[in-house]
């Protein structure tokens, strides 16, 4: 099958089984041929066969060691079928907002406690190596916050028996998430307990090359991480939004327009987002901007091949694997 064929009818067509989900995944992770996950022997393993065999099941002639494709992977130790964890991948890389463990339960015919660990062990196959070189050029740096309960009402009155300053302001509940956003290129998000100069320059210092052009809005916090970085600001109180200086664009549009599809997605998608998840959507939203040019099926290739060499962080943050 051509890559550019992926999409939800061929995926739904041809992956209308287990083996040939299987064999589609061993050709996606082994293009040359299968690999021992063991000891990384290639050419020297065999397939079992035979009627009491697990099918897919190989054997390493070099540690003597039985493997099958999902050793090492996101989906070892599932019990969900391949085809069902193919077709979750592509509608989590296919949506611009994600898909709630709610519908996916609804659509792949899982319960919603599996959809909820495919979910999450898929954002996680999304996330990002560290970089290997950082952002450079101009970058745009923004701060949103996102989650909590949403007040309709905001009261200025202070109720009996309770002081002015312990009412709950508008941030109240909500996690503040600090994005980098190479214009043109590529965006990295961080969560973060409080947007404070001291959390955001190891932020600065991992991702933003020294001699970048940075851009944020009229917040005074990133200016002590910055250090000599050069440095501009669009004044949004004033109602300035680009302003040209120099042959530079001065404006945080880019970040901001990420932020838009973020919120759309944690607000109107998962509704609730709890903190110690916060970082595996942040990696699902990165994921999909760094790949907006892809074609949906290229995209969802693209988190497929992340779904190997991830599975142990994985037990560690959600803990154990259905
Ligand atoms: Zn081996």
């Amino acid at each position: 099958m051509e890559t550019n064929e992926l999409n939800l009818i061929t995926l739904a067509q041809h992956f209308s089984d287990e083996d040939k989900a299987r064999e589609f995944l061993e050709k996606l992770r082994w293009p040359d041929g299968p690999a021992c996950p063991h000891c990384g022997e290639i050419g020297n393993v065999y397939k079992l066969q035979g009627e009491s065999t697990r099918k897919g099941l190989y054997k390493c002639a070099g540690c003597r060691k039985p493997f099958t494709v999902t050793v090492g992977t996101i989906f070892e130790d599932s019990h969900i079928p391949l085809n069902k964890w193919l077709l979750a991948y592509h509608l989590l890389c296919a949506s611009k907002k994600g898909m709630s463990a709610h519908q996916l339960h609804r659509m792949l015919k899982v319960t919603y406690r599996s959809a909820w660990f495919m979910a999450h062990r898929i954002r996680h196959s999304m996330s990002q190596e560290p970089l290997r070189s950082m952002l450079s050029g101009v970058i745009e740096v923004d701060e949103t916050y996102v989650g909590g309960k949403r007040r309709y009402s905001q009261s200025t009155q202070v109720r009996p028996g309770q002081r002015g300053q312990d009412r709950p302001g508008p941030f109240a509940g909500k996690q503040a998430v600090v994005s980098v956003l190479q214009r043109g290129g590529r965006v990295q998000s961080t969560h973060v307990q409080r947007v404070t100069a001291e959390n955001l320059k190891p932020v600065v210092d991992q991702m933003i090359a020294e001699d970048a052009h940075v851009i944020t809005d009229s917040s005074t916090v990133l200016m002590g991480a910055l250090m000599a970085r050069k440095h501009d600001q669009v004044n949004h109180a004033a109602k300035e939004y680009v302003r040209h200086e120099n042959g530079a664009v001065i404006t945080t549009n880019s970040v901001e327009g990420y932020f838009a599809t973020l919120k759309r997605g944690i607000n109107g998608v998962y509704h609730h987002v709890g903190k110690q998840h916060l970082r595996r959507y942040l990696s699902e939203f990165d994921f999909r901007y760094n790949s907006r040019k892809e074609k949906d099926g290229d995209r969802t290739l693209l988190a497929m091949k992340g779904a190997s060499g991830k599975r142990l962080m994985l037990k560690d943050s959600i803990g154990r694997v259905q």
